[in-house]
């Protein structure tokens, strides 16, 4: 029997079968470099990890592409905190995590695009969403229109109409409704800003690994990976943009890891409790970090402990 991958979008186990006889096209959405990467964003890079070595190991010819938001509120504000700009915070955040995936050691993808260097596929996508009529302007800001995508809500199995009615109070009322979502942000001033069509701005998240998984991969492309978080909103957005821009799937098969919390805590800035890749490296072994990360199945929640870890560790304590 092949390999079988628990696809989130059937909602069961199904065999591994390429597009391609002999060739594995896998994209899996990576970090926002606005901070050092922590453990949570470990067990993803490692759940990943073992499926790209163990589709080699099968004999597939592997395309990993991975990449990085490196334009983003997050990375805005923290650059404004430090009186520096958006591109020396993410570059030194993209060089902190290219060292911390050494130390765990990661096979290096075969691309590692950056959203900042596919301005060009980002806004022809736009433009095309908008061709197509299920993008609207307003101000410089561009939308994805959720009602004019009929498949929205596959991935998520959730419905439009329950979204709508959960959506929050303080809804922007120049949007066609609450779930649409941003392609395309009119730039501040002092922001980051790129000229378009509608302006100068800057891209929404979601659009970005659009662009970049169908540059890399074509569409569709036969694995899409990310943590359980990313299902919703990212990518049932990926979805509806790359689906309705071309008319075919975005991907045939669609993985995501489970959360991790830290002590029976959601780990979170407000309790303090992140403990990033170089914290834990700084005490661990990386091969002690890889083995208990494994010993969770990857769909499970998993509770992470520094005592787990220590029972894997060799290292004189
Ligand atoms: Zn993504």
């Amino acid at each position: 029997m092949g390999l079988q991958i628990y696809n989130t979008l059937a909602g069961k186990k199904e065999p591994f079968t390429p597009l391609k006889a002999g060739e594995a096209r896998v994209y899996v959405c990576g970090v926002t470099v606005y901070d050092s990467s922590h453990v949570g964003h470990a067990r993803a890079l490692l759940t990943f990890d073992a499926v790209y070595r163990y589709l080699v190991f099968l004999g597939y010819s592997v395309h990993f592409v991975r990449n990085f938001t490196d334009v983003d509120d997050k990375i805005i504000r923290r650059a404004q905190a430090e009186s520096t700009t958006a591109e020396a915070v993410a570059g030194r955040y993209i060089d902190e995590f290219q060292a911390d995936s050494r130390a765990l050691g990661l096979l290096p993808p075969t691309e590692e695009p950056k959203a900042t260097e596919h301005m060009a596929e980002i806004i022809e996508l736009i433009r095309r969403l908008e061709e197509k009529g299920v993008a609207y302007r307003v101000e410089g800001d561009v939308y994805f229109s959720v009602e004019s995508f009929p498949g929205y809500g596959k991935l998520s199995r959730k419905k439009i109409e329950d979204l709508e009615a959960g959506a929050r109070v303080e809804v922007d009322e120049r949007k066609k409704s609450p779930m649409d979502f941003a392609l395309w942000k009119a730039s501040k001033p002092g922001e980051p800003s790129w000229a378009s069509p509608w302006g100068k701005g800057r891209p929404g998240w979601h659009i970005e690994c659009s662009a970049m998984s169908t540059k890399y991969l074509g569409q569709p492309f036969d694995l899409h990976g990310g943590g359980r978080d990313l299902i919703f909103p990212h990518h049932e957005n990926e979805i509806a943009q790359s689906e309705a821009a071309y008319g075919l799937p975005l991907a045939r098969a669609w993985m995501h890891n489970g959360f991790l919390n830290i002590n029976q805590e959601k780990m979170s800035k407000s309790l303090g409790n992140i403990l990033s890749i170089r914290d834990i490296l700084s005490r661990h072994e990386a091969a002690a970090l890889r083995h208990y990360m494994y010993s969770s199945h990857y769909r499970s929640p998993m509770d992470f402990s520094e005592q787990g870890l220590d029972f894997r560790d060799h290292r004189p304590l």
